[in-house]
């Protein structure tokens, strides 16, 4: 039984944090819990709510996850096992310096972002696999829906359906509805800088760039409806080239709303979505951030969220000689998840993978010295997990 630490007190680490608890309520992987981020009392409001529903009581502390020192000395004074990031991508670099400089493994939901510019990729993560490794330690990257569950679902398809992969899409719909004319679903500032950032996939070996949102096709998500999906690139691509060989193709879609894509083009075309400093009155400020003040909280959402979401990915591959196609996706209900956890289903399907995550850890289950993509474990366990704890998955035969 270990004492987990989750930095970050967000939307996603309220679903993970009452996920956690209730775990160690059932008695299972974590025998303590404790809850750190840079605003204290957004933990002492987490942890409140989860002595209220849950009946269980978490420790808080105020830390803040830039600061290598001051996060390895709170692991050391409050003795924690593992940690697990959903603060932001930027503090990925520290959070992971400070698990090794302490001792203990390293989980997270998103490949490191450097502030001052939009890349994408694992580089500088991986590039930390030989201390990990040296040190006898695990780190666990990208350990939520998209990236995390997707990349278990290819590795399930991989072990257990398939003899060789070699396309998949990525289908990635929020079709919930938060009333607001333009808010974004998680931290707007990463939000907008994944979404406005150009278009990528992998094909025939090699990596075609496509314009901003440039392409897209309808498709019909179970449960929800036809809708427009638009490719971009997101960060499993990358693992799951590596740890796929045989793939031919891989490529990631997400839906969006007509409303958020003029928003979202608007906010572009008058700059506000730059992410360099100007000077406006004699102060330096970065535009997406100063517009991540003026929009909805994230966090604020989730009682207004109604609706769908629906995420999965499309395989194709053969199979004892025979073409095969199948569909693995996970379909959850805003209103549901906010019954629960007081967060909307974004914010859950992160949640929840990030809890089963270092719950895997914690119990051995998934184990390892150095750094490692989820695809590259046993994907079973993952799946059973995710049925038993609120993101159901179905599988369905497609047409070849
Ligand atoms: P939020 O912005 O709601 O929460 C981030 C939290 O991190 C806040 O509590 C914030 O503190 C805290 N934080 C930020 N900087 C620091 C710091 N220097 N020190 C300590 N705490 C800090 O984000 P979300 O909950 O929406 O997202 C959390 C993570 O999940 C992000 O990395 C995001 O990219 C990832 N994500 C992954 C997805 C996936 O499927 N893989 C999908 C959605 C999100 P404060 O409250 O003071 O601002």
């Amino acid at each position: 039984m270990k004492h987990l630490l989750i930095i970050g007190a967000g939307g996603v680490s309220r679903v993970a944090t009452v996920k956690s608890a209730m775990t160690m309520a059932k008695g299972e992987a974590f025998s303590k819990i404790t809850l750190a981020s840079r605003t204290k009392s957004k933990c002492d409001e987490i942890a409140a709510f989860i002595k209220e529903r849950v009946g269980v009581d978490i420790a808080t502390a105020e830390v803040n996850a830039d600061d290598i020192a001051a996060v390895a000395d709170l692991i050391k004074e409050i003795k924690a096992d593992l940690l697990l990031n959903l603060a932001l991508p930027y503090q990925d670099l520290t959070l992971m310096d400070a698990c090794l400089k302490a001792g203990i493994p390293y989980i997270d939901t998103a490949n490191y972002e450097h502030p001052d510019t939009a890349h994408f990729e694992y580089k500088e993560q991986w590039a930390r696999h030989d201390k990990f490794k040296d040190a006898g330690l695990m780190a666990l990257l990208g350990s939520g829906f998209d990236p995390g569950v997707t990349n278990v679902f290819c590795a399930y398809a991989k072990q257990n359906l398939f003899d060789e992969i070699t396309e998949i899409d990525i289908l990635d719909c929020n079709a919930g509805d938060h009333g607001y004319p333009f808010a974004t679903n998680f931290n707007p500032e990463i939000n907008l800088r994944e979404v406005s950032a150009k278009g990528r996939y992998y094909e025939n070996g090699k990596w075609i760039e496509t314009e901003p949102l440039s392409e897209h096709f309808s498709w019909d998500y179970p449960k929800v409806g036809e809708r427009e999906s638009y490719l971009m690139y997101h960060e499993e691509l990358e693992s799951l080239v590596k740890n796929i060989p045989s793939l031919k193709r891989i490529r990631f879609f997400m839906t969006f709303g007509e409303s958020y894509l003029r928003h979202m083009k608007c906010l572009e075309n008058v700059g506000m979505l730059r992410i360099d400093e100007v000077e406006h009155n004699g102060v330096k400020i970065v535009p997406i951030q100063f517009l991540k003040t003026l929009l909805p909280d994230p966090a604020t959402l989730g009682a207004r969220t109604k609706g769908r979401t629906n995420i999965g990915c499309v395989i194709s591959g053969s199979k004892d000689g025979k073409p095969r196609k199948v569909y693995i996706y996970n379909v959850c209900q805003h209103e549901d998840c906010y019954a629960e956890t007081g967060a909307q289903a974004v914010s859950y399907t992160t949640g929840v993978p990030a809890m089963i995550g270092a719950k895997l850890v914690a119990k051995g289950i998934w184990a390892g010295n150095g750094v490692f993509n989820m695809e590259e474990f046993e994907a079973k366990p993952f799946m059973d997990e995710l049925n038993a704890n609120g993101l159901p998955w179905e599988m369905i035969e497609m047409p070849c």
